[in-house]
């Protein structure tokens, strides 16, 4: 591809021509075997990419480098937990995948398989996933910071043959134990696993349990210089199964497949990430997220970058500690997410000032809506162009973004971008299920099928779920709905609105809680809300505000806090208008996340309603949800 084609008529070749587009794009992974069919899409809305090709996502994320350049680094491990750090060059690494991929297959796991991965930011966890990949098992990696409810509930879904874990993980130098928290799932769990491969950090007690339980470090001594091929593998073939990070319901399990999600993620490093071969990739995500399996393991590996993986806080030892890490890995591109940088906001910016961050191009953020305060903040500090980006679990890569890899676009505050080459991305009337063209106009984000390569092919086990959750919800038509609530601009920028569940109904009128959350957010005096929708006998619903002020102590008093709600209330009356007041705006010192950072507003409705919240097992800090429950029952 030339240095600078223009972004639309690329965009618009891989929307008009999509087999085109997508045939050139193929060149850029190594395939054992050709493929016949670009796309197959004669059963809608299932989609086969690359039909008739065989290749492999650990020899293209492995192998193929140690051909070309066996020792540049590979995987760069750093725990501020245990204080470790360890480089493993492209040579290392296959070697460790090797003798991983070797103890899996002594215990009978064969290509087809699952294996549930559940373990911390440490190199094994890396090792698994590739070694799987390697041996074309499907991996099904469960966040390590979930216990044991949600971890069973996956355990019998994906019904794996294997499970991979460790002793323990640390959070804040917290020992966290994970062994306990296992064998209590596969109490609760109706599937057992025939073994259970466990990694001995020496942080916690492990007991084992004979003829199941089998130490990584013995087995690994007595494998270890074994070759293991990689398996060619279908381009169709799963390659993994992930569940979704249940904000707005029961997880769903995200299949993904081998060929297209290769060809996808390598894509996208090279137009919308800007990675090159022999440069550094830092993503800050989680193993247990879609952004750490396509941004920290296969994404970075794939397009040959070494890939850093951090075991710890963003603030410990102090604030400084990823921006040390960027200097001293001379790291190109940075993935994070907005709750974070507004972590980092309450610390002085003398962090970021004091490291060198020449080698640095971008910052991306993704997961959760970036407020323009927030992105504003990091941007300046950093004096770094700031990417947001929108996609879901679903999607495996960017949906909006920038691609700048292809032709500099000039980033817009409030816009997470413009669609990417193969999203046909549409704002749809969820009424009429009809096109909204006029700009600027809300509706629902959908994306005409056939998704692009490296998108969901189905939920694990459950097509019949697959189509009617995403396909059949916007009425007449076969089109993806990704439930989120947005705009297109005249340019074609997008900006997201909200969830279409997070919609409230005030004596007939539809309102969104973000919308809301925005209004009272512009008040200087706030920093962070989350508006619910609760029953109404009177009006249906009515909305609930619960906001974290920047500075309590200024408010200390009842009537200070009234004066300010009385205040708050006028600034969404002159924004919104007084259908959209809130009943009352209290206020608290956290809100209910989950642990990748996004706000449990089902929760915190629920809590309202005085209902059972249901699964809380991904939520961050319990105490957020607390203080709710006594303020509402106050
Ligand atoms: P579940 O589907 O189980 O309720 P979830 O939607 O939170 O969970 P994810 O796939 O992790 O699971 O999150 C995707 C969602 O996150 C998007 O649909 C969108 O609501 C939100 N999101 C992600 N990135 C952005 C972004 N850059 N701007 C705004 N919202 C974003
Ligand atoms: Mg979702």
């Amino acid at each position: 591809m030339s240095v600078s084609k223009n972004f639309e008529s690329v965009y618009r070749a891989s929307i008009e021509q999509p087999e085109a587009f997508w045939r050139e794009q193929a060149d850029l992974i190594e395939w054992s075997k050709p493929f016949d069919t670009v796309c197959d899409y004669s059963n809608p809305p299932f989609a086969k990419w690359f039909v008739g090709g065989e290749t492999n996502l650990c020899h293209n994320a492995v192998d193929r480098h140690v051909a070309h350049r066996p020792d540049d680094a590979a995987l760069i491990f750093v725990s501020t937990e245990t204080d470790t750090e360890r480089t493993y060059s492209f040579r290392e690494l296959r070697d460790e995948v090797q003798t991983m991929a070797a103890v899996l297959k002594a215990q009978g796991v064969a290509k087809g398989d699952r294996v549930l991965i559940y373990m911390p930011m440490i190199p094994e966890a890396a090792f698994a996933m590739l070694a799987c990949a390697r041996i074309g098992a499907i991996h099904s990696v469960v966040f390590g910071g979930f216990a044991s409810v949600s971890l069973a509930s996956r355990i019998d879904d994906c019904t794996p043959k294997a499970i991979v874990s460790a002793d323990a993980g640390s959070r804040g130098g917290k020992v966290v134990p994970y062994k306990p928290l296992l064998d209590e799932a596969l109490r609760i769990a109706k599937h057992q696993p025939t073994s259970v491969v466990l990694v001995n950090r020496g942080l916690s007690d492990m007991p084992m349990r004979t003829g199941r339980d089998i130490d990584y470090a013995q087995a690994a001594e007595a494998h270890r210089g074994e070759t293991v091929p990689c398996e060619p593998m279908a381009a169709t073939d799963p390659s993994y199964i992930l569940y979704t990070s249940g904000t707005t319901g029961k997880p769903k399990g995200v299949q993904r497949d081998t060929g297209g999600y290769a060809v996808a993620l390598a894509a996208s490093i090279k137009h919308i990430f800007m990675g090159q071969a022999g440069e550094t990739y830092f993503s800050t995500s989680d193993i247990g997220w879609v952004v750490g399996h396509s941004y920290i393991i296969y994404g970075p590996l794939i397009a040959g970058m070494a890939t850093v993986m951090y075991e710890g806080l963003p603030i410990r030892p102090d604030a400084g500690i990823w921006w040390q890490m960027v200097e001293k890995y001379r790291v190109s591109v940075m993935f994070s997410a907005p709750t974070a940088v507004r972590v980092l906001k309450k610390y002085d910016s003398k962090f970021i000032k004091d490291a060198d961050l020449s080698s640095l191009k971008a910052l991306f953020l993704a997961g959760e809506p970036l407020d323009e305060p927030t992105a504003r903040w990091i941007s300046e500090e950093l004096g770094k162009p700031i990417i947001d980006n929108y996609w879901q679990t679903e999607t495996g890569w960017p949906i909006l973004s920038l691609a700048n890899g292809i032709e500099p676009q000039t980033t817009k505050f409030g816009s997470p971008g413009i669609a990417m080459c193969g999203y046909n991305v549409k704002v749809i009337d969820e009424g009429t299920g009809q096109d909204i063209t006029t700009p600027n106009t809300k509706g629902v984000v959908a994306i005409e099928g056939p998704l692009p390569p490296g998108c969901m092919q189905t939920v694990w086990q459950d097509d019949a779920r697959f189509v009617k959750t995403y396909w059949e919800s916007i009425p007449g038509r076969l089109i993806y709905s990704t439930f989120d609530w947005g705009i297109r601009d005249e340019s074609g920028y997008y900006f997201i609105l909200g969830r279409t569940d997070d919609v409230i109904n005030v004596a007939g009128h539809r309102l969104g809680t973000r919308e809301i959350e925005e209004s009272i957010a512009s008040h200087k005096a706030i920093m962070e809300v989350a508006v619910v929708g609760v029953e109404d006998k009177l009006k249906g619903q009515v909305a609930m505000a619960f906001a974290v002020l920047k500075d309590a102590a200024a408010y200390a008093t009842d009537a200070d806090k009234l004066k300010l709600e009385g205040e708050l209330m006028k600034v969404v009356d002159e924004q919104l208008g007084a259908v959209a007041r809130p009943a009352r705006i209290r206020f608290v010192s956290l809100l209910p996340k989950t642990r990748s950072g996004k706000l449990l507003r089902r929760a915190i409705q629920a809590v309202c309603e005085q209902r059972d919240p249901g699964d809380l097992t991904t939520m961050d800090d319990p105490s957020a949800l607390a203080q709710i429950k006594s303020l509402v029952a106050g």
